[in-house]
């Protein structure tokens, strides 16, 4: 069993994946959790660099100053701790990256391939293994991401994006999708750590994700629950919960 959880920054993706964790496995499953970008080691480095743009010191001229260097170190141990799946070290080499990189600007074709590298790693390496061996796979995030963020947000074509995502993932669909929606104004003030390069594209950006996400919802009504994330966390979990359970008798 695949499942994917999709929304805009802070609506409780990582919350819900974790009380799901817990439910399938009180239910005896083995549960692989992961997300994207940077599930994998080669993910964390290019969240890395698609978070926080690429680091000042590097390409620099060898008279580059000790503050691009400091700069440049921190920033190679933030991303490399960003492998871990402990949220509380995530959201530190967040913020530790953040102080340190130099954000630069990244093409949008350019930030759509970095996002189908990282998939497709996450793909090959996690998830189909996992498929393979009979378990079941949450992520947090997934192609839907890139199809509201890089189409959705950056007007980019969704057809195109699509067909790159699923070249790099050999086809490969989530059995269900949870999408958590609520208003951007609302789920960025729950927000824990500093801003990323995303997070802080806008007002306009934001809506335009979430109403993409909406859109490709209502086009797979099949694969995905939109669930209304402005509720409690219980009253969010309960409708996920009498979904997975109606899901597992299919
Ligand atoms: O969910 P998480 O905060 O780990 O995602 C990292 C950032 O990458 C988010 O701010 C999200 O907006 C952005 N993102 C994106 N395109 C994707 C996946 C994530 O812009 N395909
Ligand atoms: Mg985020």
């Amino acid at each position: 069993l695949f499942v994917s959880f999709e929304g805009v920054d802070g609506v409780g993706k990582t919350t819900q994946v974790e009380r799901l964790r817990t439910y399938l496995e009180s239910l005896g499953r083995t549960v692989v959790v992961t997300r994207e970008p940077g599930g994998t080691a080669l993910g964390s480095a290019i969240r890395g660099l698609l978070l926080h743009g690429v680091p000042a010191a590097a390409g620099a001229d060898s008279d580059a100053d000790v503050t691009d260097e400091a700069a440049s170190n921190a920033l190679d141990s933030a991303v490399v701790s960003i492998g871990t799946t402990d949220d509380a070290a995530v959201a530190a080499a967040d913020n530790a990256a953040v102080a340190a990189a130099n954000p630069a600007d990244i093409a949008p074709r350019a930030e759509v391939l970095l996002f189908a590298a990282d998939r497709a790693q996450h793909v090959a390496e996690t998830i189909r293994p996992a498929l393979e061996r009979g378990e079941v796979v949450i992520t947090d995030r997934y192609l839907d991401s890139s199809l509201a963020y890089q189409a959705g947000g950056r007007e980019l074509t969704a057809a195109e994006i699509r067909d790159l995502s699923l070249w790099a993932t050999n086809n490969l669909l989530p059995a269900r999708t949870y999408l958590l929606d609520m208003d951007p104004a609302l789920s960025h003030n729950r927000l824990q750590h500093a801003e990323d390069r995303m997070e802080s594209a806008g007002d306009d950006f934001q809506n335009r994700t979430r109403q993409a996400f909406l859109d490709l919802a209502a086009a797979e009504p099949d694969r995905f629950r939109v669930i209304d994330a402005s509720r409690s966390i219980e009253q969010v979990w309960a409708a996920i919960e009498a979904d997975i359970d109606a899901l597992l008798k299919e």
